[in-house]
């Protein structure tokens, strides 16, 4: 299995537009983060987790050819805003993309992109293939096993997912016991930390890191970042030593 790290900033990206401060300012190529997504490519097949606003940029920089699905947390729109961008694989593909979700992010995306669903469609609009997932039940994805973990993301209850021994969790900011037992185990924790203030939405760092050390994964790697987190850098330098600011474009084996 192979994951690539597409994105690993919060809802408005780093840098931020019109923000003059040293991240948003900064020359390392590693404090630019477009909206957090990744790529999965396992058994043969290449699966996204979200699909968001930067979605082609990301596709073209990694260079990829096929996606065979699409696995949605949550209808965010930082985590949705892509998805007029999959025409490019319905042609080229000839198919509709799949595109795996629960019941309440179905709902709200029907609503996003009503002229997907539109009984009489204007031609050339996105063609998808639903794939009803829930919170409870462990799915194959294109044929590769995931588990779904419930998380708050204040009061929207959203998904994360263990692929084998990678756990990827975005915009929690509570997972319930039940739950982290789910993730126990997972060699690999990719998990979002905001910035170190209070949030009311999404782990501060020191949030994270807590959790980090009760679930004890070999490392664990820090997503969807503000630029009020600092710059990649300087965090980077205080973190434990099994724990990482992700970055766009960091591939993981
Ligand atoms: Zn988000
Ligand atoms: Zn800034
Ligand atoms: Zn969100």
């Amino acid at each position: 299995m192979r994951l690539t790290f597409l994105g690993t900033g919060t809802s408005s990206g780093i840098p931020m537009i019109a923000c003059t401060c040293p991240v948003c300012t900064s020359t390392d190529a590693k404090d630019k983060r477009l909206r957090s997504s990744v790529m999965i490519e396992a058994d043969g097949k290449t699966l996204l987790v979200d699909c968001g606003p930067d979605f082609r940029q990301q596709m073209l920089r990694e260079n990829v050819t096929r996606v065979d699905g699409i696995i949605f947390t949550h209808p965010h729109k930082d985590h949705t805003a892509g998805l007029d961008d999959i025409r490019a694989y319905n042609f080229a593909l000839k198919r509709d993309m799949p595109l795996y979700l629960d019941a309440f992010t179905e709902s709200e995306i029907r609503d996003q992109y009503s002229y997907i669903f539109s009984p009489n469609p204007y031609p050339g609009i996105p063609r998808v293939k639903i794939m009803s997932i829930s919170g409870e039940t462990p799915f194959e994805a294109e044929g590769v096993p995931v588990t779904p973990i419930k998380a708050m993301h204040h009061q929207m209850p959203i998904l994360g997912f263990r692929f084998g021994d990678i756990t990827y969790i975005t915009d929690a900011n509570y997972i319930a016991p039940e739950e982290l037992e789910k993730i126990k185990g997972s060699r690999i924790l990719i998990l979002n930390a905001l910035r170190r203030e209070p949030h009311i939405s999404h782990y501060t760092l020191q949030q994270a890191l807590d959790l980090i050390k009760e679930l004890q994964p070999e490392r664990a790697y820090l997503i969807h970042l503000s630029h009020q987190m600092g710059k990649h850098e300087d965090v980077s330098k205080e973190l434990p030593e099994n724990v990482f600011l992700a970055y766009d474009g960091l591939v993981l084996q």
